[in-house]
């Protein structure tokens, strides 16, 4: 739930927050739909208390005259209380719609500004010096005989790709050595459900309608293709209380994500950088709020360790206010250095994004355990009374997307004679297969 009453106590601080945010949300709009849904309301129990008093009235002897006089006057209450709660239900439907728009707050310390403002947090290795004319991954991949992207064009559409012979076994390899090192670290591995509700997609700060929007929707139903992991790991807890003890609690899950690329026109698309299916590895953490701020340094660490153990040059940029999207509170991108295509391009993102999503999912817990009935310490809870809950706070972040890591991999490790190497980390899951070499 949406906390309309704070926004309405903050005013000043929402507004400027959408302002840094780059936001096209309405708060003069969303405030004057929560003022109506609130009137609305006290409307709504006004009538419902005449109801009442005029249903305890019936209850004794009257005259026939009086009795017939409370039955028409009920009837018009009831009816009044029809119309009443049907505009109610459209007033807070559409509240929420409006409100979904509303960014989360922003992390004091993230760079105020558009794209450009990102700050570098950390450099790491350096671009490899090639003796020879280096390729990009859509020409190594041709030579190499690694993808189709003229069938996957007849068949699917443009964006889309057939992976072939080393590119299949690369992707496996990608995907099991890196649930292998996060599972080291404790977290527990999923794979998820790609076709979820809509309503869990808008829960979690995704706009699932509209002409620009990312998510591809199924026709005649109420569902959605996964745009990331994030959304059905987010949806999990959904609706519940999480124990104290279980916290935090920690997710690599892996999907195949689908995404419409809308608005990506001049973006950068060449070959596999841009596609609308691709197999991503991601991690997702529930915990505590005072936490959440140590989780996301934790995030951004296993994404450096993952990304430094395949020889990646790459650097961490803190984003800047306009470029969060709606639920991070703050976000930290990796770029790392695709030689044959000239230019660093983000491979991850990792994002705090508080209790955004976790309010929208009602997903609370109990900061203190159930008072014991002989415990009378606090004259405020009595037996069997129970301490108050909070919202939990959600974190995400990228460990691998397949493709993008496919591109890094091919473009660094290409040598002169059309051969790639294989990362030292993922051969073990590649039979033992150390370069891929031209076909004879
Ligand atoms: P996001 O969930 O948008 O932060 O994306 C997570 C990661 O997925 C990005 O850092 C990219 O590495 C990768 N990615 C995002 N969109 C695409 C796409 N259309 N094609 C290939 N990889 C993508």
């Amino acid at each position: 739930s949406i906390d309309f009453k704070w926004i309405r106590d903050n005013r000043d601080a929402v507004a400027s927050n959408i302002k840094i945010r780059n936001s096209s949300a309405n708060l003069d709009l969303v405030l004057e739909l929560y003022a109506k849904t609130l009137d609305a309301q006290k409307e709504v129990e006004r009538l419902r208390g005449e109801r009442n008093v005029v249903a305890n009235k019936m209850k004794g002897k009257l005259e026939p005259l009086e009795r017939q006089k409370l039955v028409q006057e009920g009837k018009n209450i009831k009816d009044s209380l029809v119309t009443l709660e049907e505009d109610l239900v459209k007033l807070i439907d559409e509240l929420q719609q409006e409100a979904q728009c509303i960014p989360n707050m922003t992390h004091p310390d993230v760079p105020i500004g558009g794209e450009d403002c990102s700050a570098v947090r950390k450099m790491v290795g350096s671009a490899r010096k090639f003796g020879f004319p280096v390729k990009d991954h859509v020409q190594i991949g041709k030579e190499l005989d690694l993808f189709d992207f003229d069938a996957a064009s007849e068949v699917s559409g443009s964006k889309f790709y057939y992976l072939k012979n080393e590119a299949v076994l690369l992707e496996m390899a990608l995907i099991n050595w890196t649930l292998s090192e996060v599972i080291k670290r404790g977290f527990t591995p999923l794979i998820t459900p790609e076709i979820v509700r809509g309503s869990v997609v808008e829960k979690c700060g995704f706009q699932p309608r509209g002409t620009n929007t990312q998510v591809y929707s199924i026709e005649d139903s109420d569902q959605c293709l996964i745009g990331t992991a994030e959304i059905p790991v987010g949806g999990i807890h959904m609706d519940s209380i999480l124990p104290n003890s279980s916290l935090p609690l920690k997710y690599i899950a892996l999907s195949h994500c689908f995404r419409t690329e809308a608005g990506a026109a001049g973006l950068a698309t060449r070959g596999l950088y841009r596609v609308h299916q691709f197999s991503k590895v991601e991690m997702f953490i529930l915990c505590q709020p005072e936490d959440s701020d140590y989780h996301l340094e934790e995030l951004i660490k296993i994404e450096e360790d993952l990304f430094s153990l395949l020889r990646l040059h790459f650097k961490t940029l803190d984003m800047a206010s306009g470029d969060l999207g709606a639920p991070a509170y703050r976000k930290f991108d990796v770029e790392a250095w695709m030689p044959g295509l000239g230019r660093y391009g983000e491979i991850s993102s990792a994002s705090n994004c508080t209790d955004y999503q976790s309010r929208r999912l009602g997903i609370r817990y109990r900061p203190v355990d159930n008072a014991s009935p002989n415990n009378s310490s606090s004259p405020k809870k009595g037996k069997g009374s129970t301490s108050p809950t909070q919202f939990v706070h959600t974190l995400n972040a990228t460990a691998c997307a397949v493709p993008r890591m496919i591109i890094c991999i091919l473009e660094n490790y290409q040598q002169e004679d059309g051969s790639v190497i294989i990362p030292d980390p993922l051969r073990p899951f590649m039979g033992g297969l150390e370069v891929i070499a031209p076909r004879p």
